[in-house]
């Protein structure tokens, strides 16, 4: 087999630098928000000619666009802008974020492109069935589906009902949701038996981690191979990368995005391959640029370029949040990072829970994991330390318990148990 190429990420750097340059330059005279930000920081755009000077400019947070509500960041004229959106908010003011008609034209291109890299073509009837309306799912997918010229269906969410009755009457051939809604959806065409009357063949599920079990089921049910897109508001919403039918990880577009991934502890760059949080600048984007933005999602750059030979570098499936982090031995870890060992790990199930405790001041983590029926529980302890050691680079007790023994929950399942302070 071939060597797979690697990621010059250091070159891929050298390309973005002149729009980042133009970026800084552009947000030092009309943005006020960046303008006292640099300030403040002591930096002027001079200062910014490379991704490594990027180090010196402070991130910028969530708080600090829900702080400028309404339109605190909006750096074109207002004239300028076609279009807003707005993130939903769990508590407070959401973030409103402007769109001029270039930015509107980019986000249409981008997810374009996703639905290409998925294998959606002009052919397609395409159901969407996130919301419309200032959330920016919905309207996102309907644009990127007009461009490439595929027929869109824009069901919109819920009414299962129509949708059912959609899908089997228009004979869709994509579709685009939340994974859960595609999973209500495939288990009712399961329980219906109307499978041999769709005729589905994509999914493109994004917004929220799911696992590879539950993928497994969507994908049999729908008769269908799935891609993970990812997006968030802030910076356009879904579309700034996706996963192609090598599944290796989810290409991004890097004319338009610059990505670093940073120590989340330290505030430190990261090379590629090594995991940490996300950040985010756009290169492009003009009613809400922005500068160094903390997703707190926790990915790493892939080494490799995708052997499906797309000139666009991949970011790994998003392992998790940084608020989920949790330090042992002096060593960040996140639960996300365990779904993804037990994935490698041969007779290992899904479920599992960390148990940190200190025993003569210092840290003990013990993973309990279930063992799928009829497995050796020693071997697949075993087996599942040793991809522990080697994928995470720390040394952790394992317990194998039988399958169906860890506790189960509809809501989101607790599995850190951090009982160090107590
Ligand atoms: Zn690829």
């Amino acid at each position: 087999m071939e060597a797979a190429k690697k990621l010059d990420l250091a070159a891929l750097y050298r390309q973005q630098e002149e729009k980042l340059r133009q970026l800084v330059a552009r947000l030092y005279e009309d943005s006020p928000f960046y303008r006292e930000k640099l300030r403040a920081a002591g930096i002027v755009p001079e200062d910014i000619r490379t991704v490594a000077d990027l180090e010196k400019v402070p991130m910028t947070d969530k708080h600090e666009l829900r702080d400028a509500y309404p339109l605190g960041l909006m750096a074109v004229p207002e004239e300028e802008v076609v279009r807003i959106h707005s993130s939903s908010g769990t508590t407070g003011k959401p973030i409103i974020v402007p769109y001029t008609r270039n930015d509107v034209e980019i986000w249409a291109e981008m997810m374009a492109r996703c639905l290409a890299m998925a294998g959606v073509t002009n052919r397609d009837r395409v159901q969407i069935t996130p919301g419309y309306g200032l959330w920016t799912a919905g309207i996102g997918f309907q644009a990127g589906v007009e461009k490439l010229g595929a027929m869109a269906v824009p069901t919109g969410p819920g009414n299962t009902e129509k949708q059912l009755e959609m899908m089997v009457d228009l004979g869709t051939t994509v579709l685009i949701g939340t994974s859960s809604y595609a999973l209500l959806l495939a288990e009712e065409v399961q329980r219906r038996g109307l499978r041999d009357k769709i005729k589905l063949r994509i999914g493109i599920f994004g917004s929220e981690r799911w696992g590879e079990k539950m993928r497994r089921r969507i994908e049999e049910y729908l008769g269908i191979e799935s891609f993970d897109i990812y997006g968030l508001t802030e910076v356009y919403g879904p579309g700034i990368a996706i996963d192609c039918p090598q599944h290796k990880g989810l290409h991004f577009w890097t004319d338009h995005l610059l990505f670093e991934i940073i120590d989340p502890v330290t505030g430190k760059q990261l090379p590629s391959g090594q995991q940490g949080e996300l950040v985010i600048t756009t290169l492009s984007k003009e009613g809400m640029p922005l500068l160094r933005y903390r997703t707190h999602d926790i990915t790493c750059i892939k080494e490799e370029l995708c052997p499906c030979g797309s000139p666009f570098p991949m970011i790994e499936r998003v392992l998790g949040r940084t608020d989920d982090m949790i330090k042992v031995k002096a060593v960040n870890i996140y639960p996300g990072q365990i779904d993804d060992v037990l994935k490698h790990t041969p007779g290992a199930g899904s479920e599992y829970q960390i148990i940190l405790t200190r025993e003569n001041g210092r840290d003990r983590m013990l993973v309990k994991v279930e063992a799928e029926a009829g497995e050796n529980l020693e071997r697949v302890a075993a087996e599942c330390r040793k991809q522990i050691k080697a994928r995470i680079g720390i040394t952790v007790d394992v317990e194998a318990v039988p399958a169906g023994t860890l506790p189960r929950s509809e809501k989101k399942t607790k599995r850190v148990f951090d009982l160090r302070d107590l």
